[in-house]
């Protein structure tokens, strides 16, 4: 991308338009008006749409000689809506799903297909196929495609979409060459961090490469890729890239999701923003989720100063946003919009720094996306305790660390090299520290046990343990719970003995008399001054 000409942020309401059609609808896009599509899109006002190219069933919505067209669609359905978003002021950021291929292409390269184990040809729940991009395909089929897209179509961004697809283990030719090692069948193969390494390496490379193909044809374009660099990565983002986005689960809470991944991403010097969507259940249906809910969302996406991307559906024979949804995205829009000079030039701070630690999920994690509950947990409570919280990976702490009150560091038993030692720099200049979980160890051989003042002394016996908040705490238990409950901690905890730390919460083994001596579990060291909420142990405790 030129410099100064990332739009992203300045488009600050967005809409998505899902069509995955597949083979069977016969009739696609026939009462496509563009005049009628921009007259919708002016109710709602987006500054830009991402509209499909290539649709997750593997077809275009547009004539390709390079890729297949879906079977029936009879017009260039990507050309005229560009040229009606165009007309309208609207920008269009072209869809492009990155590993489905349609059974036609499928039949005639079987060569470029995902494999599994067994190296059986991967399908998608459908009729389509995966691919793997360590195939032929990449050459051969996807960067043939952005350039047919690129030199025939006036698009201002490419949405890449399947990333999280690209992490299954994939046994292809290419795979296997590229790798160089027998590819793990699972998490406990002796070769899986290995691969899991690698295949994170390898997918960054591909969005870095692909994004700078783009750019090679048209440097104006926008690259996104979605749910690239998210929580569940733990990575940074790769070079090249322009946009940090991910469609959150339309099921979830999803003012929380949206303040969970914004928090990760908000601060870095990329644009992001995270997708809500219209629908209530899940992205097939056609049902309204309320207005309340949108704006709640949205504010979320306001708090962090990111823009904001609504998500919706087409109908297959009209193509045409439905006019009860483009005045619920107007009426969310127009909320957002009388807020957004307050974001336009603001930098989101925080008192928290959450840590995601990217060495403790390489080393420990049993799947290619990582186990977010000690994370989520831990964002939940800073939240409901009042606290504003960003949430760094361990790589960013050296350089990002001192913009911060505090360190909260929920469940990381590994840190990435430098970070033990970014954390004592911090708490030596006042810095707070919270340690939830076991007590840090760097991959450099560094660890936190003098910051925290105690020396680890191996594992409790038991996979739970009791905490309260104790006696000489209580005056900081809210006054509207009468009681202060025992409560239930899953998980191992780690014994240590106190070099210089104060106790102030023992735990109690489950089935121990309350009260007894057990194994110790909640520490803070004495440079942390942050104000703890007394409701937080149960729910940092995860
Ligand atoms: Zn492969």
């Amino acid at each position: 991308m030129e410099s100064g000409t990332n739009w992203y942020k300045d488009a600050f309401c967005k809409l998505h338009f899902d069509m995955h059609t597949p083979s069977h609808i016969a009739d696609i896009a026939s009462g496509f008006d563009p005049d009628e599509f921009a007259r919708r899109l002016r109710i709602a006002s987006p500054d830009a749409i991402c509209f499909f190219a290539k649709s997750a069933r593997g077809w275009a919505h547009y004539p390709t000689r390079i890729g297949a067209a879906h079977p029936h669609l009879k017009r260039d359905l990507l050309g005229e809506a560009i040229e009606a978003c165009h007309k309208a002021g609207i920008k269009l950021i072209a869809y492009y799903c990155i590993e489905v291929i349609p059974p036609p292409i499928a039949e005639a390269h079987p060569e470029y297909l995902a494999r599994g184990a067994n190296g059986e040809p991967v399908k998608t729940g459908g009729e389509g196929f995966i691919s793997c991009v360590n195939t032929p395909v990449q050459e051969e089929l996807i960067l043939p495609q952005l350039k047919e897209i690129l030199e025939n179509y006036d698009v201002d961004g490419i949405f890449f979409d399947g990333f999280p697809a690209m992490h299954r283990i994939c046994f292809c030719e290419g795979c296997r060459r590229s790798f160089g090692k027998e590819i793990p069948n699972g998490p406990d193969h002796p070769n899986w961090r290995e691969y899991v390494v690698w295949q994170r390496n390898r997918l960054n490379e591909w969005c870095s490469e692909t994004a700078r193909f783009i750019h090679s044809i048209r440097p104006d374009v926008l690259v996104g890729v979605n749910w690239l660099a998210a929580n569940r990565y733990a990575d940074v983002p790769p070079p090249g890239v322009d946009y940090l986005t991910a469609d959150y689960p339309v099921s979830d809470n999803c003012s929380l999701g949206t303040s969970y991944q914004l928090a990760a991403w908000c601060w870095r010097d990329l644009p992001c923003d995270v997708m809500n969507a219209r629908m209530l259940g899940w992205w097939s249906d056609w049902t309204f989720r309320p207005s309340a809910a949108l704006k709640t969302e949205f504010a979320a996406s306001i708090a962090y100063c990111c823009p904001l991307f609504l998500g919706d559906l087409l109908p297959p024979d009209t193509s045409l946003p439905d006019v009860h949804a483009m005045e619920l995205a107007g009426e969310a829009f127009k909320f957002a919009r009388a807020r957004e000079d307050l974001v336009r030039e603001a930098a989101p701070i925080a008192d928290l720094a959450l840590v995601n630690s990217s060495a403790d999920h390489l080393l420990r994690g049993r799947s290619p996306s990582r186990d977010e509950t000690a994370l989520r947990g831990a964002f939940l409570a800073a939240v409901e305790g009042g606290y504003t919280a960003h949430i760094l990976l361990d790589i960013d702490l050296a350089e990002n660390l001192s913009r911060y009150k505090a360190v909260l560091m929920p469940e990381a038993a590994y840190l990435c090299e430098g970070a033990c030692r970014a954390i004592r720099e911090f708490v030596a200049e006042g810095g707070g520290l919270i340690v939830c979980g076991p007590v840090p160890k760097g991959v450099d051989g560094d660890s936190l046990e003098d910051v925290l003042g105690v020396r680890v002394e191996g594992e409790a016996e038991d996979d739970c343990a009791f905490l309260r908040v104790p006696d000489g705490l209580a005056h900081m238990w809210p006054d509207w719970e009468p009681v202060r409950p025992w409560v239930l901690v899953l998980g191992r905890f780690q014994k240590a003995r106190l070099e210089g730390a104060e106790e102030l919460m023992g735990s109690v083994a489950a089935g121990s008399p309350v009260g007894s001596e057990a194994a110790l579990a909640w520490y803070l060291s004495p440079p942390a001054t942050i104000p703890i909420n007394t409701s937080a142990p149960s729910s940092l405790a995860l």
